[in-house]
């Protein structure tokens, strides 16, 4: 967190007067630094300064994104004609010539060269320099043609982070700054480390947040158009403990969140919550906790917590991380590396969670509603190409391990058999070919109403099953999780959330089962006593929320936490049981929560 001047002297800006903005804390901590602006959509554009010697490397990462551009392109218009229309392949060909347009392409080699830019931001310089040429033209044909050149530009950003990890050069107080943050643009910066996130949109479970919460990066959202006030370089403090927005703060400002950011940093560890007994609650009943981790480091911060394994790995993580679908080494690798980690405690590997967006070459086929759309399982099933190389590796990768498949957006028994029908067909090819493999347990996510209502059945086809809250909440009330202006109906209480959970949760008592809530709503202490009390037993959480959930089961009662269920289950609004919980919380068990936490906090 060090606050240098990144080539931006204080002496020559005009002082501008210090900004305080509300927003919304999604990840705790505080940041102070400088902004770094992300713009775009799809792939998202970020301006860095690279110095003199590192030049000539940037231009060649340019010119191998544009020859991958190329060989696309190529693919393309030539192999799969019939899939295309002459139309389609025109477009195809239309874009190989914007591709090798020598003026276009060395313009942009200029721009890197000669602003001392990376990449991204070169392309993206130059592609807004023609489409406004190219919107000033009176032939509706020719300036219509801004948007293949767009299409053009978006794939060699694409290229630039695709196939290959990109270690993003970022100073270590950067501040990121966008509308949006995609997981893989995180994951890509992640690489770099940034020291805090802002953004306009996003909800407390947008994927990126959970793993900013994951690797400790102070982030809040809500901030309408943020990127309008202030620029890249521009000094700035998050302050994701209490939800605010500092531009331009004053160096008294700044030395006193340096201060606070020292005295908050060290995650507390409660000695309490070091123990590695089973964990139980003051009347005694068990509940297991485990990690939501996709990294070994993190699972490794997590073991003095007696945390029991990884209870959600979300393989997408690594499909960010590759820039696209891991081969089936890079899959068998990471998995052995997480199972060596947490040895008996076993891996829960979820199979890839993503949309058709995020696979490249179908940006031209653009889903309308894409958490309606084909993601999940339903991408898995309808390319089984990638979950045969996902279910070898795994297979591969649990010889000897403790390592289970899950299954994510599950709404039919008929997927879960597709899905063990391939599993086995990869099972026997491997051991035709002497390859040893383990036997991974299989689980299904329940985040889909569909799934609640028929628990029963998916548990008679899997070995346990998983609670998503987070997309469970989003599909029961229909609300975006990643919109945050309909945040406000996405209501973690409502009734039909708690009615949902109680239904999984004696689906899978029936079952003898085990039914493991890994939505966000497990690493909340504000509804930790709820969960307990409609008799979950196992919850899986972001490693740095364990020590104060632990610590909170082991001071409450169970006998007491069904009595609060029984109590909210009679009511009929989502208000009325938020506040019957929180007074709850603040009579019978102040004590065992932070300070922060009682002043009247949603989660
Ligand atoms: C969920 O939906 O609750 C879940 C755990 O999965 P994700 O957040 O990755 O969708
Ligand atoms: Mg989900």
């Amino acid at each position: 967190m060090t606050d240098h001047s990144n080539g931006h002297s204080p002496l020559l800006q005009p002082s501008r007067p210090e900004v305080r903005l509300k927003a919304k804390a999604v990840s705790r901590g505080i940041a102070i630094g400088r902004a770094v602006c992300l713009f775009g959509n799809d792939r998202q554009y970020y301006r860095i300064d690279i110095p003199e010697k590192k030049v000539e490397s940037e231009l060649r990462r340019f010119r191998a994104a544009v020859r991958l551009s190329g060989r696309q392109l190529k693919k393309l218009i030539g192999a799969d004609n019939h899939k295309h229309s002459a139309t389609g392949v025109e477009i195809f060909e239309t874009h190989k010539m914007i591709l090798e347009d020598s003026a276009f392409i060395s313009k942009i080699e200029n721009t890197i060269q000669e602003r001392l830019t990376n990449a991204e931001w070169a392309v993206k310089l130059v592609t807004d320099e023609y489409v406004s040429r190219f919107k000033e033209l009176d032939d509706e044909h020719f300036r219509d043609r801004f948007v293949d050149l767009e299409d053009v530009s978006q794939r060699i950003t694409n290229a630039l982070g695709g196939g290959h990890r990109v270690k993003v050069r970022l100073d270590d107080d950067a501040i990121i700054v966008a509308k949006e943050l995609r997981p893989s643009t995180l994951v890509e910066l992640y690489e770099g480390a940034p020291a805090g996130l802002i953004t306009e949109h996003g909800g407390w479970t947008s994927h990126s947040f959970i793993l900013a919460r994951e690797v400790n990066i102070p982030a809040v959202t809500g901030l309408k158009k943020i990127l309008r006030r202030l620029d890249t370089g521009d000094r700035v403090i998050v302050d994701g403990f209490a939800g605010q927005v500092i531009l331009n703060p004053s160096d008294e400002t700044v030395r006193e969140y340096r201060h606070e950011a020292k005295r908050t940093r060290p995650i507390e560890i409660p000695t309490d919550a070091r123990s590695s007994q089973p964990l139980k609650t003051l009347d005694g009943r068990e509940i297991t906790i485990r990690a939501n981790a996709d990294l070994p480091t993190v699972y490794r911060r997590s073991t003095q917590f007696g945390v029991k394994g990884i209870g959600l790995f979300r393989s997408e993580f690594l499909f960010n991380r590759f820039g696209g679908f891991p081969t089936e080494k890079q899959q068998y690798e990471a998995y052995r590396r997480l199972a060596a980690v947490v040895g008996d405690d076993g891996v829960k590997i979820r199979t890839f969670d993503i949309g058709a967006g995020q696979l490249v070459d179908r940006n031209d086929d653009r889903e309308r509603n894409p958490a309606l759309g084909l993601r999940a399982v339903r991408l898995s099933l309808a390319y089984p190409k990638q979950l045969r190389v996902q279910f070898r590796a795994i297979l591969r990768a649990a010889h000897n391990c403790s390592v289970d498949i899950v299954i994510p957006m599950v709404s039919s028994v008929a997927e879960i058999r597709d899905v063990k029908a391939i599993l086995e067909h990869e099972r026997d090819r491997l051991e035709r070919s002497g390859i040893e493999c383990g036997d991974p347990g299989l689980g299904a996510m329940i985040e889909v109403p569909a799934a609640v209502l028929i628990a029963d059945n998916i548990l008679a086809e899997t070995d346990f099953v998983c609670l998503g809250t987070n997309d469970l909440i989003q599909y029961l009330l229909a609300v975006d999780r990643d919109n945050e202006t309909v945040a406000n109906w996405y209501r973690t209480l409502h009734p039909a959330v708690l009615k949902a959970i109680g239904i999984v949760v004696e689906a899978a008592e029936s079952a003898n089962k085990p039914a493991i809530l890994c939505g966000e709503m497990a690493a909340s202490p504000f509804y930790v006593p709820v969960l307990v009390g409609l008799g979950v037993r196992e919850l899986s959480m972001n490693v740095n929320a364990i020590p104060g959930v632990r610590r909170l089961i082991a001071g409450i009662a169970y006998e007491e936490a069904v009595g609060l269920v029984e109590t909210i289950s009679t009511f009929r609004t989502t208000l009325d049981v938020e506040n019957t919980v929180r007074k709850t919380i603040v009579e019978k068990w102040a004590h065992l929560y932070p300070p922060e936490f009682l002043d009247i906090r949603r989660h």
